[in-house]
């Protein structure tokens, strides 16, 4: 089946296959012995995800106060905006409830209305976090962290900085998905490396620098497709004692030994072909950066996934999901839902809910054993639930009815809560990354948007990043009372002390630029959520890949790329 987008500003022409509406049957819920059946989505892929996307501030961070026990907080939430916000503790504890913000349904309005209304209502957690962080406040949406620092969205972390997606880390800074990793510096999308530096798509990979899609490689430097190679040079092998003086004399620990470095590994990486599909143990599975995938396509950056599509950032698994980003583990049946998991199942149109919740729908934050809500916010332990009211069983099944009926007719019944009731300025969620849009869109949309103010920094002056001096070890500890200014951006930023320690540890010269323009970096190693029909360079069989046709990279398909590198 073809259907239009219909986003007004879109109107994309998009497929509806056979089996997504097959999965579409075996997800609608049950309630009352009476299926509600999900009709298939009116908005196409893209669409949707910018929806679930425009959710979730992940790397703003606001000083304000905790407005229950008024200590001072770091928040996602800034402190002029129209939000209750508590700290983790007391948004956790018991001091206040939920279900006092309840409401009743109104079925003359649409449902998106009022569940804005009660989202705008309810207090807000500052940062997404449990009691059991250590010396870790500048972060957002971590479990188990000690000492660190600007870091988002992971888990059991600790003394890293600056990154985003990651699992077991320690000593790691600046990276986007990592996982099990130690004193590992600018990577993206590595799994069991240590000592790895500016390094993109390894597995097993220690000791080395500027490598690309390598697998249990040591003692390496700008190399690509190679496995278990150890002393290589731009993919030529070394003697161990070439290897060393070769390596002393490129100058690492300067900025200008890495600059020349990257330029030189840029151009042996163009010489050698790119895997139609990045990932390893997959079957019958269609995406990219994906590891232990079956029978799933146009999956993205997720491990362990089965019977899933269209689903990204799904770094702890999943059965029979659909349109889900993030984060799984032991989840299974849900749609059109992001942030969700952690033993959770039938999951509808659902944002952060977790933690053992099932049989949830268009409900935000809602924790712990819960099940059976509807349109709820920040209810714990708690079931039959409307909008914060608690219901018997057969008041809530006979609402729940009707409630969905309405929003049949409003054509709001499979869809994810629109960006108008976000919390966040569009340009402040991670929507903006993987769909930027300028201000006067954003508004003509009827979004909302953050003109963001920069708070002024303490520091006794300001250097140009190109007046750095070029090695580490002449890096004087004075610069903790300076602010650097981005090559870029020509924004001001600090450096924290646990930082410039890791940075003498690891011996990398100091970064020129601002956190933002470094994390905009990495994302931009990484191709598109997308999929597109190519051919093999080499075999000339049709691949699905996420390198588009007009790129330059000679892209080939599994079994080509198999024979190169082994
Ligand atoms: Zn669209
Ligand atoms: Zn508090
Ligand atoms: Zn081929």
């Amino acid at each position: 089946m073809r259907k239009l987008c219909s986003n007004t500003w879109c109107q994309a022409s998009f497929e509806v296959t056979e089996s997504d509406l097959k999965f579409l049957d075996k997800v609608s819920p049950v309630i009352g012995e009476k299926k509600l059946a999900l009709p298939p989505p009116r908005l196409c892929y893209d669409c949707r995800q910018q929806r679930r996307l425009a959710q979730r501030n992940e790397r703003n961070l606001y000083k304000r106060s905790c407005d229950l026990c008024k200590r001072p907080i770091i928040s996602i939430y800034t402190p002029d905006g129209p939000h209750a916000v508590y700290c983790p503790e007391c948004w956790w504890g018991d001091n206040w409830d939920p279900l006092s913000f309840g409401r009743a349904y109104d079925q003359n309005r649409p449902f998106f209305e009022q569940f804005g209304e009660l989202y705008a209502a309810i207090p807000k957690m500052s940062t997404f976090r449990f009691k059991d962080d250590i010396n870790s406040d500048y972060t957002h949406d971590g479990y188990r962290l000690k000492n660190c620092y600007f870091i988002f969205d992971g888990e059991q972390a600790q003394d890293c900085f600056y990154g985003e997606c990651y699992v077991k880390m320690k000593d790691c800074c600046d990276f986007l998905y990592l996982t099990e990793s130690e004193l590992c510096y600018e990577c993206i999308h590595c799994q069991n490396c240590f000592d790895l530096r500016y390094s993109s798509f390894c597995q097993n990979c220690s000791e080395s620098v500027f490598l690309l899609d390598c697998v249990s490689c040591k003692s390496c430097i700008g190399c690509v497709n190679l496995v278990q190679k150890e002393y290589y040079i731009f993919n030529e092998p070394f003697s161990k004692e070439d290897y060393l003086k070769r390596k002393a004399a490129m100058n690492l620990h300067t900025h200008s030994g890495v600059r020349q470095l990257k330029a030189l590994a840029l151009e042996n990486f163009l010489k050698h072909p790119g895997k139609a599909l990045r990932g390893v143990m997959n079957e019958n599975a269609t995406g990219d950066n994906i590891l232990s995938c079956k029978d799933s396509s146009y999956c993205f950056d997720c491990i362990g996934m089965r019977d899933c599509r269209f689903c990204t950032g799904c770094m702890m698994g999943g059965q029979d999901c659909q349109d889900v980003d993030a984060w799984g583990d032991r989840l299974t049946l849900a749609y059109n839902c992001a942030y969700i998991g952690a033993g959770s199942q039938n999951l509808i149109g659902c944002y952060y809910t977790a933690l053992n919740a099932s049989n949830v729908i268009s409900s935000i934050f809602c924790m712990t054993g819960v099940n059976n809500l509807f349109g709820c916010t920040a209810i714990k332990k708690n079931s039959h639930c409307i909008l914060n009211k608690k219901y018997s069983e057969s008041e809530y099944s006979e609402l729940v009815h009707k409630i969905v009926e309405c929003m049949r007719t409003d054509g709001e019944w499979g869809d994810f809560f629109p960006p108008e009731i976000s919390a966040f300025g569009y340009n402040e969620t991670v929507a903006q990354d993987y769909y930027p849009l300028p201000r006067e869109e954003v508004l003509k949309r009827g979004w909302k948007w953050r003109d963001q103010v920069d708070e002024p920094l303490n520091v006794t002056r300001v250097i140009e990043a190109s007046q750095l001096p070029d090695s580490i070890d002449d890096i004087p500890d004075d610069i903790l009372n300076w602010a650097i200014r981005c090559e870029k951006t020509r924004k001001p930023f600090r450096l924290q002390k646990a930082e410039l320690e890791l940075y003498r540890r690891l011996r990398v010269p100091v970064p020129r630029w601002h956190f933002e323009v470094r994390h905009a970096a990495r994302r931009a190693l990484r191709n598109p959520r997308k999929l597109w029909k190519r051919n093999c360079a080499n075999c000339q069989k049709p691949i699905t890949t996420s390198y588009s046709p007009e790129r330059p990279e000679k892209v080939v398909c599994e079994s080509c790329y198999l024979k190169e590198v082994y």
